[in-house]
């Protein structure tokens, strides 16, 4: 019997000890998986790179900015609300009617919800987005006292708001430094090569660990400008491109 106590104790340490040694390995790899990751990122453009790259951009388009019409936080707020998966333009000309009679929280609360429909029925999405907005101007006046709120948690609280909207807001209404990564800023701050990243949420994140924070909110109008006038989607015009030289992409043909 005490023989196999003994056994018994013996292999318990074992497993323990192999258990620590399995977990101690799973760390280390875990923490040089990350190491990897991270030295990728720093890899995919060097510092000076980065630097090349804001100053190109910032040269080319320097009147980057917002190209949606809006005379307040609260106009950017719906403009920006509507603007997904259709165009700046669209937006314009829906916002043109829609603010003529309807510019404020006070007189939105009072818009009636056929009314909202037929007004959007050009961007898209237009039945879920009259329903969106509408909860979200009652919830700006029971939430938030009638205010557009200041910061990405509160935004991100408003029906038919997620971090892209709250980012746009946040940057051109409240002057904060923020990267908001539109389809735009996604494929060209990949292809350029300053970031490497599947998804928009990590996408952000790593430019704001790449950028300098007073660039953030410069670099995301300049990354959407050279998306709609020279990276294009389908047939980028690399060739005319001023960043050919420093793209990880260049040629794509
Ligand atoms: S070289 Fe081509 S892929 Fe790279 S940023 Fe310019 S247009 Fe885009």
């Amino acid at each position: 019997m005490a023989t196999r106590i003994y056994f018994v104790k013996i292999a318990g340490c074992f497993n323990a000890k192999s258990v620590m040694i399995q977990f101690k390995e799973m760390k280390v790899k875990s923490l040089m998986e990350t190491k990897r990751r991270d030295n990728e990122i720093m890899t995919i453009l060097s510092k000076a790179e980065v630097e090349k790259v804001i100053s190109i951009l910032s040269e080319v388009y320097p009147l980057a900015d917002c190209e949606l019409d809006y005379k307040s936080s609260f106009q950017l707020l719906i403009a920006v609300m509507l603007s997904a998966q259709t165009t700046d333009k669209m937006v314009n000309k829906v916002t043109d009617e829609l603010f003529k009679d309807y510019p404020d929280l006070e007189t939105m609360l009072t818009i009636d919800e056929d009314e909202l429909q037929r007004i959007l029925k050009k961007v898209g999405m237009y039945k879920t987005k009259a329903k969106n907005l509408m909860a979200l101007c009652r919830m700006l006046q029971s939430d938030f006292n009638g205010e557009v709120p200041g910061t990405l948690e509160e935004l991100v609280r408003l029906p038919g708001v997620g971090r892209k909207t709250a980012n746009v807001v946040l940057s051109n209404a409240f002057d904060q430094p923020a990267i908001a990564v539109d389809t735009h800023v996604f494929r060209v701050a990949n292809r350029i090569g300053l970031t490497c990243e599947k998804d928009v949420y990590k996408t952000e994140i790593s430019l704001m660990a790449q950028l300098p924070k007073n660039q953030w909110s410069s670099m995301h109008h300049t990354l959407i400008w050279h998306g709609r006038r020279q990276c294009y989607a389908r047939k980028p015009l690399c060739e005319t491109c001023r960043l050919k030289s420093l793209c990880k992409a260049y040629p794509i043909t």
